[in-house]
């Protein structure tokens, strides 16, 4: 059967940079191996020796009949002194396990089609997205293959398709596209729970068009906008405490930067407060951010296309927008604090804030159940409230 393959600009200029990589996934995480890749390693005469030390059998599945054993410093056994796999520079690529071979590619598929992207685990991958030329030029190609899937409810491809187009309006800030997805976000949940027809998002989209022109939206948002400096630092300590436990060993010491700038934040008594978070945002990450003004559209375009947004595991719509705004509530907070901490903010930090957050983020299992039992706690479980988040 004839269905499309979807690549972004962003997966098509991706290459791995090797040794130059400055949070190389071959350190400090299980890297999986494969059965075929296993008995070829082992049966490579240049490989095998080392490989005797270098993998642990584990047999848990045929993708996972083997590990990588790390050495003193966490870096898998097959890095050379300049940090180049031997594997791929004795045996080529086509030896290569499937998570060497693919990392950080991923697809997902939508109905018939495939969807190519990257984790943002990769510090290459998220350069890639948030700073490179055009990442969002779609290529699309013929894609053949004989399963049939299901495809995605209409609620969900047009809530998708009217993010887009609200995220991007021409001329408006991004809180009042955010503000609009919201509320577009709450209809979708009664469509979805087959409480009103799927017709209803398209009214609902047509609406906030008029109210953005009017100048209404705004005046909302400005309603919503009250003060809850205590119930953002709950929600921030909260995840990143959590954050903080059974950390993946990878990329430990970025994160500990990151735990270090927050801490240097504290005032006498050791407290660290919300509003000293806000002020660093306001008056150092804000103007260290000038000419990067396209960084959060960017992010929330691979985030919408990437997580398929709003469906998100198994969240509601609204859900989902609540743990996409504490996402960017918390990549606020990292390049704050880091922003006070080195005085301004490189392209190497901001890239080491989003990749940092993603790969601990990716490494929690039901991190979006946590994060919404979280907001409810803090007592973000509102569109009112859960908009707080970007004052
Ligand atoms: S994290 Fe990305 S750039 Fe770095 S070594 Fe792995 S694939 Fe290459």
């Amino acid at each position: 059967m004839k269905h499309s393959l979807v690549r972004p600009q962003f997966v098509t200029h991706f290459n791995c940079i090797g040794s130059e990589c400055e949070d190389s996934c071959c350190y400090g995480w299980n890297i999986h191996i494969d059965k075929q890749s296993y008995k070829k390693t082992l049966a490579h005469k240049e490989l095998k020796e080392l490989a005797q030390t270098a993998l642990k059998k584990v047999k848990k599945s045929e993708g996972v009949w083997a590990q990588a054993v790390l050495n003193e410093n966490g870096a898998c056994g097959f890095l050379d002194d300049n940090n180049l796999c031997q594997i791929h520079a004795k045996a080529g690529e086509s030896l290569l396990s499937n998570t060497c071979k693919t990392y950080p590619r991923m697809a997902h598929m939508r109905g018939n089609d495939r969807y190519e992207s990257l984790s943002l685990s990769c510090p290459e991958a998220a350069r890639n997205v948030l700073f490179r030329p055009d990442p969002f030029l779609f290529e699309q190609r013929e894609f053949h293959h004989d399963k049939r899937l299901k495809s995605a409810p209409l609620w969900a491809e047009k809530a998708y398709d009217y993010s887009i187009q609200l995220l991007l309006k021409p001329g408006q800030p991004l809180e009042l596209g955010l503000t609009a997805i919201g509320i577009l976000m709450k209809t979708t949940d009664r469509v979805a729970n087959q409480e009103l027809k799927s017709s209803a998002i398209d009214d609902m989209f047509q609406q906030l068009v008029i109210l953005s022109e009017n100048g209404q939206l705004k005046q909302h948002f400005d309603g919503f906008n009250q003060d809850t400096d205590i119930h953002q630092m709950n929600a921030f300590t909260s995840i990143q405490l959590w954050l903080n436990t059974n950390k993946v060993r990878r990329g430990r010491s970025r994160f500990e930067l990151i735990n270090k700038a927050i801490c240097a934040l504290a005032d006498d008594k050791k407290n660290i407060s919300m509003a000293s978070i806000n002020q660093a945002w306001q008056d150092v990450a804000l103007p260290a951010l000038v000419g990067h003004e396209a960084l959060f559209s960017r992010y929330l375009l691979y985030y919408f296309y990437h997580m398929q947004f709003p469906q998100v595991d198994a969240l509601t719509p609204s859900e989902a927008f609540r743990v996409m705004l504490t996402d960017l509530f918390m990549l606020r907070c990292y390049l704050a604090v880091m922003a006070a901490y080195h005085q301004g903010l490189s392209e190497h930090d901001i890239i080491m804030c989003f990749q940092v957050y993603h790969t601990n983020r990716q490494h929690k299992a039901n991190y979006s159940q946590y994060v919404t039992g979280i907001l409810k706690q803090s007592k973000f479980d509102d569109l009112a409230a859960i908009l707080t988040l970007l004052a």
